[in-house]
């Protein structure tokens, strides 16, 4: 770590934290007291600030809100049975953030001034990172261009805002899901791998239809020919099929998961066979028919390891394993949380100790 970082910090002086209703945490609803803020003006990051959560004032000309210079980061911060605090694998989210921000042509933020920030604020409201099992505190980072320009340019401005709040555990019942095949969330050349806000904006309209159609997810696949699988909604997505690990590999269409790399890296810790390739739909078909696909789901921060419980395609159903029974996901998740909650060894080095 270089210098530390030079942020004034404002404290609010009316808490919310004991008026929280930390038993029923929706996902997305509820923030913690402070957010911070900062600004990139004449070539540098500047006015670091925790401040009380709360509106910013922005002009509506701002090219974020018209052109989509926009993007964000999402991870997780845990607390341990002996109270420590620590999030984990920043340093990943820095520099995936850098090459969300390097495909928007929007301005770099040094990895250390995202990871010294988000310490920062964690540590102020410390006191929001729920002590209790499958709970964490979410840490939203964004960046948005701020120039009130209307040309169809990279703007000279930024901001750079991080917003936190506790959530609980995930709804983690098989899901249902349909393989996607008239829409498309990213192309070759694209920018599928960056968090640009404009791929979720996207997402909606086929995530709206897919759940009319009576499905939790849909599985996205390849814009060409819709016949590769790209990612499960917004996590990638894995498989174990014929006693090997199975996920696409990272390319212009498939986001490069902090979770997908860890389950990757437990998985050849085990001496598990690991394939990162192209895989087919009718690969994933025929391992459901064959019984040879014994484990399937989605990985992502918010859910984790999200089970695949049923898929469709042209018309027929396809029900996996009970996923209670499925030993590798399990495994997956259960080593995860040790490691998260601190129950159990760190040797990868993930948690960033606030
Ligand atoms: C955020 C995201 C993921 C999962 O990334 P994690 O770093 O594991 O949270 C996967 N796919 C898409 C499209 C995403 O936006």
């Amino acid at each position: 770590m270089t210098d530390t970082l030079d942020i004034k910090i404002t404290k609010t002086t009316e808490s919310r934290l004991a008026t929280t209703d930390f038993s029923n945490l929706v996902f997305g609803h509820t923030f913690a007291d402070h957010m911070l803020v900062a600004d990139y003006a004449d070539g540098e990051w500047k006015n670091f600030e925790i401040l009380p959560y709360g509106p910013l004032d922005l002009s509506p000309a701002i090219s974020a809100l018209h052109y989509g210079q926009a993007f964000f980061e999402g991870l997780k911060a845990y607390k341990h049975d002996d109270g420590r605090v620590t999030i984990f694998r920043p340093d990943k989210n820095a520099i995936r953030f850098n090459k969300s921000a390097e495909r928007l042509s929007m301005t770099q933020l040094p990895e250390e001034m995202f990871t010294q920030s988000l310490a920062a604020l964690v540590d102020v409201d410390r006191d929001w990172v729920p002590a209790k099992a499958g709970h964490s505190l979410y840490i939203r980072p964004i960046m948005f261009a701020t120039d009130p320009y209307l040309g169809v340019v990279p703007s000279k401005t930024y901001k750079f805002v991080v917003l936190t709040g506790p959530v609980g555990p995930y709804f983690t019942k098989p899901v249902r899901i349909k393989f996607e095949t008239h829409y498309t969330r990213a192309a070759e050349g694209g920018f599928g791998y960056a968090k640009a806000a404009g791929n979720y904006g996207g997402s909606m309209l086929p995530f709206k239809k897919a759940a009319e159609e009576g499905f939790d997810q849909l599985i996205w696949t390849d814009a060409k020919e819709h016949k590769y699988v790209e990612e499960m909604g917004a996590a990638n997505v894995m498989f174990m099929l014929d006693g090997k690990l199975i996920t696409p590999s990272t390319r212009d269409t498939i986001l490069d998961g902090v979770t997908r790399d860890t389950v990757i890296s437990l998985a050849k810790s085990w001496g598990m066979p690991v394939e990162e390739r192209r895989i087919s739909i009718a690969e994933v078909v025929e391992g459901a028919r064959n019984g040879k696909l014994t484990d399937a789901f989605g990985a992502g921060t918010a859910a984790t390891i999200a089970p695949i419980g049923a898929m469709h395609y042209e018309g027929e159903d396809f029900v996996l394993s009970d996923a209670s029974t499925r030993e590798f996901s399990k495994k997956v998740l259960s080593t995860l949380n040790d490691i998260r909650y601190g129950k159990t060894e760190d040797t990868f080095g993930w948690n960033y100790v606030v």
